[in-house]
């Protein structure tokens, strides 16, 4: 992979940039962060693209896959190639682009999807939403285009071990936490943690990532499990007709005895307030016996 330099930002985008995070409360420590952004780690461990929080690194994309009829797999180089991510399972990253004629950037989260131990490149898996500006964009990209990234988010900190068995709900895009979570716990040997998988999708072809989950299930029987919901399958299609319901979850994601377990949820708003509710209204996850201290929304 070759050695990529650092893309410079022109002088009148960074300025809105800073004023952008000025004004979200977030501009403290940009410019020391900008300064060290490309510095080596210590020596012996991989230098770290993103330090946590503000990160401001300017990433060309190496290459960008069509993986089902609404979303691109994108793939992010690192300015040196044994650079690692830096980020925590789960963490997410701040996106920034210009929409023409606008004067403020538009900024989204996305998960990446590679690994925290991959080496030279970040990867991106981003569905696109009728009208969608950021998803549109990202979707619009070239090979060699950059794009900003603003920050790192970091979100449920994941202690190995803690739990003997969790459950993964994901609908849509929504799988890009999840898949992370499941990666890292299954690939850490320390941790024994059992995963039970939901993964719920419109079409058979919106079951993204399934090759990876398949491959889990070989290498950990008994300890992964997925479980595919499709709304609209195809014809003989082998999987669950449906949505991520009470009904079904009762099934398929009864709470323990010992209560000793947590339940992470990550999908489209209405799939969400269903499962975990909203606004004193219980959802379904509630009713069937979880504490809302067992629920965690990525
Ligand atoms: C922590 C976090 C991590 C995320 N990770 C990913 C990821 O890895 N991959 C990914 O594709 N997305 C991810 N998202 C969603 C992403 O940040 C954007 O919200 C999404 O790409 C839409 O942005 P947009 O600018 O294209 O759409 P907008 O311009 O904001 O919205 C356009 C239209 O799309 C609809 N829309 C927007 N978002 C959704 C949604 N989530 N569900 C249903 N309809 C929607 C809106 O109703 C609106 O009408 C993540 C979100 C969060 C909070």
């Amino acid at each position: 992979m070759p050695l990529v330099k650092p893309q410079l930002l022109p002088r009148t985008r960074m300025k809105t940039v800073l004023t952008t995070l000025a004004m979200g409360g977030i501009g403290l420590g940009v410019i020391t962060v900008m300064r060290r952004s490309y510095s080596q780690a210590a020596s012996g461990t991989p230098p770290a693209v993103f330090a946590g929080g503000p990160a401001f690194v300017s990433l060309p994309l190496e290459s960008s896959e069509v993986v089902s009829h609404d979303t691109k797999r994108l793939r992010f180089i690192f300015p040196q190639n044994d650079a690692v991510s830096g980020l925590s399972l789960t963490s997410a990253v701040l996106t920034m682009s210009w929409p023409k004629g606008k004067w403020l950037p538009v900024a989204r989260p996305y998960t990446p999807i590679s690994g925290t131990d991959d080496t030279g490149f970040l990867d991106l898996l981003v569905k696109q939403y009728p009208n969608g500006k950021q998803s549109t964009h990202l979707h619009s990209l070239q090979p060699g285009q950059t794009l900003l990234f603003a920050a790192a988010i970091k979100r449920y900190q994941w202690q190995p071990n803690s739990f003997p068995q969790v459950t993964l709900i994901a609908g849509g895009a929504g799988i890009t936490p999840v898949c992370q979570l499941a990666r890292g716990i299954l690939r850490n040997p320390q941790d024994k943690t059992a995963i039970n998988l939901i993964f719920g999708v419109n079409s058979d072809e919106d079951l993204l990532l399934k090759e990876e989950f398949d491959g889990y299930e070989r290498e950990f029987p008994g300890r992964f499990k997925a479980t595919y919901v499709v709304s609209h399958p195809k014809k003989a299609s082998p999987f669950r007709k449906g949505y991520i319901t009470e009904e079904l979850l009762r099934g398929l994601a009864p709470r323990p005895a010992n209560g000793n377990t947590k339940v992470f949820v990550c999908g489209p708003p209405a799939m969400e307030t269903s499962l975990v509710g909203k606004r004193g209204k219980t959802g379904a996850l509630e009713r069937l016996g979880y504490y809302r201290s067992q629920i965690q929304v990525f």
